[in-house]
């Protein structure tokens, strides 16, 4: 639990750049990216696969040998990009814990689930294999493995996925970690099992009091749990706000784009609207807003002026990386209509293509305006 004199803020990373030299060119992976964490909170770090999100965490903790970082990541006041690596490796499981996206592989199929979890235990505490064993029981009877005395002994097939990624959730909690990034922690589940293990995580948080960061490319992933949410593309931050504002104000396209692309209620049977295009090459990430070549309401100035974040009015936690009027925000279509004129007073063409949602889609009104 956080304590009285603790700091609230638990993780601050600061311009954030990571890229990798391959033999093609330097893959921009992120783009001076800067997000907080608080103590207790959960922050969603939410945007299409290559939009830069795993790779901005796994680098806070150390996990991208290689890369050509810069920025600043200051975990409990120190900054992790510079800690050596014996000072990471005392972070890492003991103070932050992981969860990754594919529970089959990430354990070893050689090992007993429980010898698995002990060696996480015991790789920061040097406590006797009988007391870690047993900490190991406790770990998958606290995630729900139901009779986890005897099933502590099992191999990794004889669980089925969700038991896996219990198994996986109770190594990542097995030191007491202040944080835990769970990367795409439900991706592999089927959507039952997958309400289990968020539900799981949620209440864990509530008695532990650990921060969470979760990252995944479905913002209804974390439409019930998180405190603050961040969008990424290409590498950059598109828009950050707390979780109702990007559910019912969201001001950037893309934040529009991935909402009208997840099923509503009351719409049963109508053809989801996708985000039009694919995401760039980060070799060569075109110049200006990274989205332009995706987003109908482009204006001249979005293919070169690259878009600062730039906070709302009235709020203290919302901001966009976007040209149009920051009080265009919403999901109505009277919303979509003012930034269609307003894309077109700036010498855009979104009028002339008269469309939609707020990303892209040229099938109506259907996305925004259906709200
Ligand atoms: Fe980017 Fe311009 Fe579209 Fe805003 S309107 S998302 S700045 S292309």
């Amino acid at each position: 639990m956080c304590g009285q004199d603790e700091p609230k803020l638990l993780l601050e990373v600061q311009d954030l750049t990571v890229s990798f030299p391959t033999s093609d060119g330097l893959v921009q992976a992120v783009r001076g990216v800067s997000f907080a964490v608080e103590r207790g909170k959960t922050l969603g770090i939410v945007g299409e696969s290559g939009s830069g999100k795993s790779v901005a965490t796994q680098t806070v903790v150390g996990l991208t040998r290689g890369a050509r970082i810069s920025g600043r990541a200051l975990f409990e006041g120190r900054d992790l990009l510079t800690a050596s690596r014996a000072e990471l490796q005392k972070v890492r499981g003991k103070k932050i814990g992981m969860v990754f996206q594919d529970p089959l592989s990430s354990l070893h199929p050689y090992y007993r689930v429980g010898w698995q979890i002990m060696e996480a235990v015991r790789a920061h505490d040097r406590v006797p294999k009988a007391q870690a064993h047993r900490r190991a029981v406790d770990l998958l009877s606290l995630v729900g493995i139901p009779h986890a005395a005897e099933r502590v002994d099992d191999y990794p097939h004889q669980f089925s996925g969700g038991m896996r990624q219990r198994a996986m959730i109770a190594m990542a909690l097995a030191l007491d970690p202040s944080l835990l990034i769970a990367d795409e922690p439900t991706t592999a589940l089927d959507v039952t099992v997958q309400a289990q293990v968020l539900e799981l995580t949620k209440h864990l948080q509530d008695m532990l009091g650990m921060a969470i960061i979760m990252i995944t490319h479905d913002l209804g992933i974390i439409a019930d749990t998180a405190d603050q949410v961040m969008i990424m593309y290409a590498g950059k931050v598109m828009e950050t706000a707390g979780r109702r504002d990007v559910y019912y104000r969201p001001h950037h396209p893309y934040t529009s784009g991935l909402l009208n692309s997840l099923p509503q209620s009351g719409h049963e049977g109508e053809r989801l609207v996708p985000v039009r295009g694919q995401p760039p090459s980060l070799i060569d990430p075109p110049p200006g807003c990274a989205f332009w070549p995706r987003c109908t309401f482009a204006m001249p100035k979005c293919r070169t002026d690259p878009p600062p974040l730039r906070p709302l009015p009235g709020s203290d936690d919302h901001a966009s990386a976007c040209w149009l009027p920051l009080e265009l925000t919403g999901r109505t279509g009277d919303v979509v209509e003012a930034r269609q004129r307003a894309s077109a007073a700036g010498g855009g063409l979104a009028l002339s293509l008269n469309v939609a949602g707020g990303a892209g889609s040229s099938a109506g009104l259907g996305g925004e305006a259906a709200q």
